[in-house]
């Protein structure tokens, strides 16, 4: 008998051939921080409640995509853990999803005391946004006095068993200086320390050229402060993250260079915005509307699967948006909208 040992083929793969293994889901637009970054300045309207999601509906894309292929689920936002009722949540997603790896990005202010029963529920791993270590600079890039709630949530998760990853927005001319203080963190504690790359995404932010930091540049100077050993790739991992030992160190530094060095090629994500839009690429506005299917009582499983599937087929090469963008935002939805 001819028996065929080739892998089975992916089942959510896109027109590039590129297999999608990880389902980034937005809960919320809201969020209780203002970052600079991330939403317009001024003018940013939240969407209605009713416009959201409901966890319900958010369940049965979930429980839909899961057996596909999906091997990562990222809660995000807005701010996750700002919706009402979001523990509870999480804990559905895991019974909906058993084995697969669900984490959740978070500011940080409302973590620490909840970071426990967090991790009672099954969480293993959170990254906490923190682009400063300073309270004053924090109140002005985020809008909000909460530098100590956002910083001590650090601990409560490591504290609580919780894999920890920090990532900063890399701004020159506003945290460009604290390089040193945050290699001292990634020295001191097990976690990972990421730099972002300031990406134009959405109008009104602060986005400009020379705010720009390139990831080359950050470790560069890096390594007038620390002795970096590059650390392998894990096998079959798509994470857009380069990362480095820090020697003599508990914790890695890391880079994450969206402008500078897409990672299109081996894009592995999909996106579920909160107002019910599958988005295939970070850097498009093209989406693809569930909402009205998943409050339509006619719609079938096979009918939510054809647009999921529709999406991918289409999900682009972002890096060609991005070569075409000419100074401007390279999309016009805000990240708080979109979730990172
Ligand atoms: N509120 C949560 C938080 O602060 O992590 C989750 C939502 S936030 C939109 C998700 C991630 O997007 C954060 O790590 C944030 O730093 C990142 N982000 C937002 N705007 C960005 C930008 N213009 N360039 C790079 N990263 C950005």
């Amino acid at each position: 008998m001819n028996r065929d040992t080739s892998p089975p083929a992916p089942q959510l793969a896109d027109g590039f051939g590129r297999e999608v293994s990880y389902l980034r889901v937005s809960v919320t637009d809201r969020c209780n921080l203002r970052c600079v970054y991330c939403r317009p300045v001024h003018d940013f309207h939240e969407l209605n409640h009713k416009d959201l999601l409901s966890y319900e509906e958010y369940l049965r894309v979930i429980r839909l995509a899961a057996p596909l292929g999906l091997t990562k689920i990222r809660l995000t936002g807005g701010e996750p853990l700002a919706r009402r009722g979001f523990p509870d949540f999480l804990a559905r997603v895991m019974d909906a999803a058993p084995g697969l790896d669900v984490r959740l990005t978070t500011n940080g202010t409302l973590l620490g005391p909840q970071a426990k029963m967090l991790a009672s529920l099954g969480l293993r791993a959170v990254n906490i946004s923190l682009d400063t270590l300073d309270r004053e600079s924090f109140h002005r890039i985020t809008g909000m006095d909460l530098y100590a709630q956002a910083r001590s949530s650090i601990e409560a998760s490591l504290e609580a068993g919780l894999r920890v990853k920090v990532n900063a927005v890399a701004m020159r001319g506003v945290n460009d200086h604290e390089l040193p203080g945050f290699i001292e963190l990634a020295r001191t504690l097990p976690l990972d320390m990421r730099f972002i790359e300031f990406m134009p995404i959405g109008g009104g932010t602060t986005w400009d050229e020379s705010r720009f930091w390139p990831a080359s540049e950050i470790l560069e100077s890096a390594r007038r402060f620390a002795d970096l050993t590059p650390v392998e790739p894990v096998k079959g991992s798509h994470g857009p993250a380069r990362m480095w030992k820090i020697e003599g160190g508990q914790g890695r530094l890391g880079v994450i260079s969206g402008l500078s060095g897409h990672y299109c090629l081996s894009c592995n994500r999909l996106r579920l915005t909160c107002d019910g839009k599958l988005r295939p690429c970070l850097y498009s506005d093209k989406e693809y509307r569930l909402r009205p299917l998943l409050r339509s009582p006619r719609t079938s499983d096979g009918k939510l699967l054809e647009v999921l599937r529709r999406a991918l087929a289409r999900k682009p090469m972002g890096y060609k948006l991005l070569d075409e963008r000419h100074k401007r935002a390279v999309c016009s939805r805000a990240m708080t909208a979109i979730g990172g």
